[in-house]
């Protein structure tokens, strides 16, 4: 009997094992999927940027990009590592929870998050829409009346932005960023109440051009944007 149980932990641990990462997200160290060390250096105050194309709206990094952050990224956009999304929405939630006790957004139990948009064949071959992912575990953790809506697009034939530079992006982008589906009501003002307050989310910031079109066409739709967050200002 004890055997048995000894050779069921044995099994289990190996499955485990295989479930879970062995390696920190963050730095590499063995045996956690996101080590302390790494928690600690991202637990920061949320910055505004002043990024290069102007949203319209206020924008803020919730973390320097690089060390663990820019590793926890890359690790979950490039390599899959869907594990550190609810890392790295803890780290937005976390920011976003400051910053509407800072008066700098609206108070957060009662918000939209709007992923900005993702080039569809993007999104597939990095297995998924990873900026969608971070705002569910966010809203996870806001809780309340927080909503995830996915409502932009980026039009087909846009290239991807990465290795453009910000005069190029906006070009690129221009009349791209377009509603998957009208807009639901609430955001707009069309059911009781005021407007549920729009707030914008992306992983990393660049020039902004992406932030700004998004903001543009929300606010063009209705919307009542009043800012945007980010994981990090690269
Ligand atoms: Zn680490």
């Amino acid at each position: 009997m004890a055997g048995d149980r000894a050779r069921s932990r044995a099994v289990l641990a190996a499955l485990a094992d295989l479930a879970v990462p062995r390696e920190c997200g963050g730095c590499g160290r063995p045996g956690t999927p996101w080590c302390d060390a790494c928690r600690a250096r991202l637990d920061d105050v949320p910055r505004q940027l002043s990024p290069r194309v102007d949203p319209g709206v206020p924008v803020w990094a919730m973390a320097r990009y690089g060390g663990p952050m820019a590793s926890a990224v890359v690790n979950l956009k490039e390599h899959r590592r869907r594990d550190l999304a609810p890392v790295l929405g803890r780290v937005l939630a976390d920011g976003i929870l400051s910053l509407a006790q800072w008066g700098d957004l609206p108070a957060s139990d009662r918000l939209a998050l709007v992923p900005a948009p993702t080039r569809a064949w993007a999104a597939r071959s990095r297995g998924g829409d990873t900026v969608t992912a971070l705002a569910r575990e966010a809203a996870d953790v806001l809780g309340g009346r927080v909503r995830v809506v996915p409502a932009l697009v980026t039009a087909a034939w846009t290239r991807d932005s990465a290795g453009l530079g910000a005069g190029a992006r906006g070009a690129n982008l221009a009349g791209a960023v377009r509603l998957r589906r009208p807009l639901p009501s609430a955001l707009v003002g069309a059911g009781a109440g005021p407007a549920v307050p729009v707030v914008v989310v992306d992983d990393v910031l660049t020039t902004g051009a992406t932030v700004a079109q998004a903001v543009r066409r929300l606010r063009r739709s209705g919307a009542a944007v009043t800012g945007a967050v980010v994981l990090a200002g690269a």
